[in-house]
């Protein structure tokens, strides 16, 4: 007799014994971060109102991005969150989490030194001391050979070390598996001289396959915002929730929350207890209770999902999903914030957490270059009454616009010139030469020479001096943009163009000047609106023609003003590149600027408007045999005197030594 297993028995066998296999030598699952969490994480009374055991559930939306933190399918995890929306817990249980679960070399960048000490101090410290499966991993730093610091822990498997953005050396020490960087919006742009402080943080995981990042932060200002950038790279996720009464799943935006306004006596009352949440699908308007009542209900949905399996997750969150907040609170700070710049900044950045908008600072680039005008490309139009030029000093190229001023300081883009080739070597130069000595035909017939060239000084500024020394003072004119430089439109009066005149003798100095009020100046007057109906243009109204592409306008509106706090809390203002710009149309514009006033836009009277127009004669070649104004007629004369203004008029056939002789004895006499 033969013993023989029916088909059915043996798989069933198998099955049993490769089930007892896996059970006994396969790794125990770990726990997901908030399983993690919701066991041994437990909150500090000097850091929690609510000290003990933690709880993911009292935060609706926390569980997922909290498992993102620690899911090995996730390589980048980036959360941009409103304030007081338990960023930093996720930040401080992914440090537990690895320390117990996965101990692996971790770096946790702060903005600077002394935020990570704070964190050390009042946050992680507590931590490991009050929660058991922490505490006999990290020896206390008080210990005496403990070879712990607040800045650098060792626990077994690996280490935690804390790095201020602002400090190159903590960013680049030891290779590096887990990174948390907390609060990147505050970063500054460069770690010292070393460059971006997230570049140098995340080239320490280089030599890992299994590295994560994890970014967190509330957002700042638009095109200038590390979190946004980062955000935007990612599967996108938003949390929807319900409608209690339609069931239709939504995200939370601050426009559908209304309240009653009243009228009374003329003066506006806002009754903020009765703010609502307007739902998106339905007539339903939301109370607190209804919304957090949702809240328990929602979801994660990725906007980009084919991201998600690429490994790059990115949570979004603002206090409207807040489960302590309530929308009356919320409407009190809108309404208070209103009218002021700083405080909209901040309701828009940490309780929206959205990145914020300066209104009209960057003018629209495509209102621009829809208005722009016709005129002919040979002649310069019948407003122009002179013209400066200024050149931008680049490696591989030279580039310098010129512009046309008249009365009520209009201006007019002339022309934009890129010269390429290495300033290193002479050749490009030789373009230069040729470009400062040219004249432009006016509508009106006559010639008009660059009535001053400035050059910047901040690259290549051996190069610069030696070009500019074969050349008299107003046609390389050497400058430096100085923002610390105090005054701004002030600073460069005639006095001190008089001494710079005086010392041109004696060899070349450097005019230095802020830019920022300039381009101030420049962004107020790009607002301007074109006339309707033949009126005349307003003061300051910029004049594009059709020749100028959408590249140059985009330069010209390449930065924003932004208020930063400086390290004493006090708002300063900065200018910030719009990234992804380059921004040389808008230094040389500044610089051109810089040049007309130096030639005196600034202090000319109507009646000088008036005698320069007249100057401009409809037939130059017979001006070409009046005598050069000496420098005696015009000595005390301001800057743009009518016959100064004449002789730069002149036919480039002839006279043209005579101007430029006259013009430096001007300069040495006054
Ligand atoms: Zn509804």
């Amino acid at each position: 007799m033969t013993l023989k297993a029916s088909p059915e028995a043996t798989a069933k066998l198998k099955r049993v014994i490769r089930d007892a296999f896996r059970r006994h030598f396969r790794a125990p699952p770990k726990l997901t971060l908030s399983e993690w969490a919701d066991t041994y994480r437990k909150l500090s009374p000097e850091a929690s109102a609510e000290p003990g055991q933690w709880y993911t559930d009292r935060v609706p939306y926390l569980r997922k991005p909290l498992d993102a933190a620690a899911d090995p399918a996730c390589e980048q995890a980036v959360f941009m969150f409103s304030s007081q929306s338990a960023k930093t817990e996720i930040i401080l249980n992914a440090l537990g989490y690895f320390c117990h679960q996965d101990p692996a070399p971790i770096l946790a960048v702060e903005p600077r030194v002394e935020d990570c000490k704070a964190l050390s101090k009042d946050r992680i410290s507590p931590m490991l001391r009050d929660s058991p499966v922490l505490r006999g991993l990290v020896r206390d730093a008080r210990t005496r050979d403990s070879g712990n610091t607040v800045l650098h822990k060792q626990f077994p498997g690996g280490h935690m070390t804390l790095a201020g953005a602002n400090s190159a050396a903590g960013l680049s020490m030891r290779p590096i598996r887990v990174v948390l960087l907390d609060e990147v919006s505050r970063y500054p742009a460069s770690a010292g001289t070393e460059g971006d402080p997230v570049s140098l943080a995340i080239k320490r995981t280089t030599t890992f396959w299994n590295r994560k990042v994890i970014m967190a932060s509330s957002p700042a200002i638009e095109g200038a915002c590390r979190i946004t950038a980062a955000y935007e790279e990612t599967d996108q996720q938003k949390f929807h929730i319900p409608c209690p009464a339609c069931g239709e799943f939504q995200v939370l935006d601050w426009s559908r929350v209304q309240w009653v306004k009243d009228e009374t006596d003329g003066r506006r009352r806002h009754r903020t207890s009765t703010a609502r949440y307007h739902c998106l699908h339905c007539p339903a308007q939301w109370t607190d209770a209804d919304r957090w009542g949702a809240l328990t209900k929602g979801k994660w949905v990725a906007d980009y999902p084919e991201r998600t399996a690429e490994g790059r997750w990115g949570f979004w969150i603002s206090q409207l999903y807040s489960p302590w907040k309530k929308l009356g609170e919320l409407s009190v700070e809108f309404i208070d914030s209103r009218g002021n710049a700083e405080r909209e900044k901040a309701f828009q950045n940490t309780v929206l957490g959205l990145p914020y908008r300066q209104k009209g600072e960057a003018p629209e680039w495509q209102r621009l270059y829809d208005r722009r005008e016709e005129w002919p490309a040979d002649r310069l139009p019948q407003g122009v009454v002179f013209l400066t030029a200024f050149t931008d000093v680049q490696k591989d190229r030279l580039e310098t616009r010129v512009w046309g001023w008249g009365r009520g300081k209009c201006s007019w883009h002339i022309e934009t010139r890129i010269m390429m080739g290495d300033t290193s070597r002479p050749d490009v130069w030789k373009e230069l030469d040729e470009l400062v000595g040219h004249s432009w035909r006016h509508e009106s017939g006559g010639y008009l020479y660059l009535a001053r060239h400035g050059i910047d000084s901040g690259y290549a500024t051996n190069e610069v001096h030696a070009w500019a020394k074969g050349h008299t003072y107003n046609r390389a004119i050497v400058t430096k943009g100085d923002s610390r430089q105090s005054g701004a439109i002030g600073v460069v009066r005639v006095e001190q163009l008089t001494s710079m005149g005086k010392r041109a003798k004696a060899g070349r100095k450097v005019l230095p000047f802020n830019p920022n009020e300039f381009k101030e100046q420049f962004y107020r007057w790009l607002k301007l609106d074109a006339p309707v109906d033949g009126d005349a243009y307003p003061p300051g109204y910029v004049h594009l023609s059709k020749r100028v592409g959408d590249d140059e306008i985009k330069q010209l509106t390449a930065e924003q003003r932004v208020t930063v706090r400086s390290k004493g809390g006090f708002p300063k203002q900065e200018w910030q590149l719009v990234s992804g710009r380059r921004n040389e149309a808008l230094d040389c514009r500044v610089g051109a600027h810089v040049m007309a006033v130096l030639h005196g836009i600034d202090s000319l009277t109507e009646a000088g408007w008036a005698k320069l127009e007249q100057s401009l004669d409809p037939k130059p070649v017979a001006k070409a045999d009046d005598p050069p104004v000496s420098p005696a007629q015009s000595r005390g004369q301001p800057a743009t005197s009518g016959p100064r203004y004449r002789s730069s008029t002149r036919d480039p056939a002839s006279g043209d030594r005579n101007w430029l002789a006259n013009d430096r004895n001007w300069m040495r006499d006054r």
